[in-house]
């Protein structure tokens, strides 16, 4: 028999193979479209656009696997494994028609010798990738990892098929020795081991082998769809929708035509939001880094994603019937199953089943995320584990059904009725600059103004960030600087209504700004708080603002590096430096605020273990400043703990947010470390007579 021929008890080979192929790829072909069908049934959302920057994206994010490398030793191995699965699949098809045409494998020429030799190599590579992965989920297990069976038997398969297609080639060669090939090292030492077995032997180990490495591919194709490993086909994907626009501007909703606000429900899911949850590859490096599950909070961005990924999953069956109902023009079977979830269930589908928020999703977790971005950056394959989703079930609970924590009611009322979260009078907004010389736009009608120096809430109302107020002024003063305020036109940029859910309210400040804003022909716009900074220059311009927009440190270390201001008084100290997540995460902010402080004489820059990309967020974004803290451990005592043991004299922060959290949390827990905004040191370390 020749070992191309397989053929068993009595059942030509070609047939039983071509059967299974068969029913292999219809089952695989029904379990994938159900999945797509199932994106196609959600909420549309335009990911086609700017094609050339989504494929340059996934050139170097999906095949270059940038992010992987963070971790070299995962990075490593997946990469053997990824590009392993691409060289392979070429084998695989190539071994699918030798099935289907035995013999093909024998022809002269059919591979060429640099597969051959490619194939070789990719394949020890894979088994190497494999026992890397074995070995640290034995030995050396990160805590970001869960053991799961699911990941033992996806590595058990990659094993059995990369063996079973070496032993065999190792067998089909020691039979053939002419067939042997010097590009496939590692078949001609297999072949070499098996010289001395008989004939019939090694057309058995041949065979079987062959049947090995075919029934499993068949197997781990069709296992696929149902593993967490169904990332192998939707990475590359969901790297290429990746969203494109910037990191802080959320969705803006139509508010007006909007059947319902936020997200309840799957049926309210975006399909994007559904093919992240396909593609979580559960490696757990959002939890690593997440501030709420490092202090013990309801939220684990790992465990988020893989909760909406099985409400998913759950809801798919009714999902599907309603999106059918639609499609055969009966709107009201959607209607009804959008309504309870329970309508035109399929037979064998449960009637019932959990909400999303509130059933799959606890409300803690929706409220505990400070939307510090640090997952969405953390993420190889480009999941948003959490920050647009939970802001789109905070609005559901907030717009339909009125249900927060009651303390945000303090802060909400206070921007609707006096435009900041304290609730402190409108009127006195600009107090804080009553004794310094600085013009409202008002007033500066007709002078030129080379920018508007937004001061926030915080900057307006709250007494540290006020004294940071006053040191902008002073030095785009002696800069001269021509700039004005707002004053009590100015009101709350709507950052944290947002962010807690109150779409509503966000778009009521926005568009008020907005138009006080364009009024006064605004272009340029520095302020001293990333969360305005943020949204003035992310969110605003969907709703008719553009502005160059220009945080406080960006714009002082410009005048300290045209000359126009000079660091001189010296500041003996170490110092250093707290990254705000609006700042540096979310728009890349991270050297300014450093050359200012490595421009002062005397003061010595010393960076924190986590910094810059890595900085770890004090508490108060995403509207967490509104809010107690109640359950796990306080985030802004973990952030200055670390702070502290970094023992420098001082800290820098470029937020009043994060001096707020980070002051308090000093007295807390009684560090030495003092909290400076690097704006203060940089007015005392301006010639004194300058200012
Ligand atoms: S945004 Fe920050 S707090 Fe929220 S889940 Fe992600 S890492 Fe955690
Ligand atoms: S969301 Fe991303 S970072 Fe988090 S576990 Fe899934 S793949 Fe890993």
């Amino acid at each position: 028999m020749l070992p191309t021929q397989h053929a068993i008890a009595g059942i030509p080979g070609t047939l039983l193979f071509g059967l299974l192929v068969f029913f292999a790829v219809l089952a695989f072909v029904y379990s994938v479209s159900r999945r797509i069908r199932l994106l196609l049934a959600l909420s549309p959302e335009w990911r086609f656009d700017r094609i050339g920057a989504r494929i340059g994206k996934t050139l170097e994010y999906a095949f270059a696997q940038k992010r992987m490398f963070r971790d070299l030793y995962a990075g490593t191995f997946h990469i053997f494994l990824f590009t392993g699965f691409l060289v392979l699949t070429v084998r695989t098809f190539a071994l699918v028609v030798e099935g289907l045409v035995p013999g093909f494998l024998l022809l002269p020429g059919r591979a060429g010798d640099s597969y051959t030799l490619v194939k070789d190599i990719f394949e020890v590579l894979v088994l190497i990738g494999v026992a890397m992965a074995v070995a640290r989920r034995a030995f050396a297990r990160p805590k970001r990892l869960d053991l799961t069976l699911d990941a033992w038997v996806i590595l058990f398969l990659i094993a059995l098929l990369i063996s079973a297609d070496l032993v065999s080639e190792g067998a089909r060669v020691a039979l053939h020795p002419g067939a042997a090939s010097a590009w496939a090292p590692a078949v001609l030492v297999l072949s070499g081991l098996f010289a001395g077995l008989a004939a019939a032997t090694l057309q058995a180990v041949y065979e079987t082998c062959w049947w090995i490495h075919l029934v499993d591919i068949l197997f781990f194709g069709n296992y696929l769809p149902y593993s967490k490993h169904f990332h192998i086909l939707t990475a590359i994907p969901n790297i290429f929708f990746m969203k494109l626009d910037p990191m802080g501007r959320l969705g803006t909703p139509d508010l007006e035509n909007s059947e319902h606000f936020g997200v309840s429900r799957v049926e309210h899911l975006s399909w994007k939001s559904a093919l992240d949850g396909y593609t979580c590859t559960e490696c757990g490096r959002c939890r690593e880094v997440c501030p709420t599950a490092l202090t013990n909070k309801p939220l684990d961005p790992k465990v988020f994603i893989g909760q909406l990924r099985d409400a998913v999953y759950e809801a798919t069956p009714q999902v599907l019937a309603a999106a059918t109902g639609r499609g055969n023009g009966s709107a009201s079977a959607f209607a009804e199953a959008s309504a309870d979830g329970s309508a035109i269930a399929p037979p064998g589908a449960k009637a019932e089943r959990k909400e999303l928020v509130g059933g799959w999703l606890s409300e803690d977790a929706i409220w505990a995320c400070t939307t510090c971005g640090f997952c969405t950056s953390a993420c190889p394959v480009f999941i948003i584990p959490a920050v647009d989703k939970i802001i789109e079930m905070r609005r559901h609970l907030v717009l339909e059904k009125t249900e927060f924590p009651k303390e945000m009611q303090t802060a909400f009322r206070g921007m609707e009725t006096n435009g900041n979260p304290w609730g402190i009078s409108a009127a006195s907004r600009a107090d804080w600059a009553k004794d310094l010389p600085v013009v409202t736009m008002a007033d500066a009608r007709e002078a030129p103004i080379e920018v508007l120096f937004w001061v926030g809430c915080a900057g307006s109302y709250e007494d540290r960030a006020k004294r940071v107020s006053r040191s902008l002024v002073e030095i785009l003063n002696a800069a001269g600087v021509s700039f004005a305020i707002l004053g009590t036109e100015e009101t709350c940029n709507g950052d944290s209504a947002r962010r807690m859910g109150n779409e509503y309210l966000f778009q009521i400040l926005a568009r008020q700004n907005i138009e006080t804003l364009n009024g006064y022909g605004v272009k340029k716009v520095v302020t001293n708080c990333p969360h305005c900074f943020n949204c003035i220059k992310n969110e605003y311009a969907p709703l008719g603002g553009n502005y160059e927009v220009m945080h406080g440190s960006e714009l002082v270390s410009l005048l300290i590096a045209e000359g126009r201001i000079r660091m001189e008084t010296p500041i003996t100290q170490t110092i250093s430096f707290h990254d705000p997540c609006y700042l540096g995460r979310y728009n890349g902010v991270y050297d300014a605020p450093r050359r200012i402080l490595e421009s002062i004489p005397g003061l010595r820059l010393q960076e924190l273990p986590r910094s810059r990309e890595r900085g770890l967020c004090c508490g108060a974004g995403g509207g967490r400043m509104w809010m107690e803290e109640k359950l796990g451990t306080r985030i802004n005592q973990a952030r200055m703990k670390e702070i502290a043991q970094a023992g420098t004299d001082a800290v820098g922060v470029s937020c009043p947010f994060c001096m707020v959290m980070i002051g308090n949390a000093r007295d807390e827990i009684g560090a030495s470390t003092v909290p400076f905004d690097v704006l203060e040191l940089a007015r005392r370390a301006m010639k004194q007579e300058s200012c």
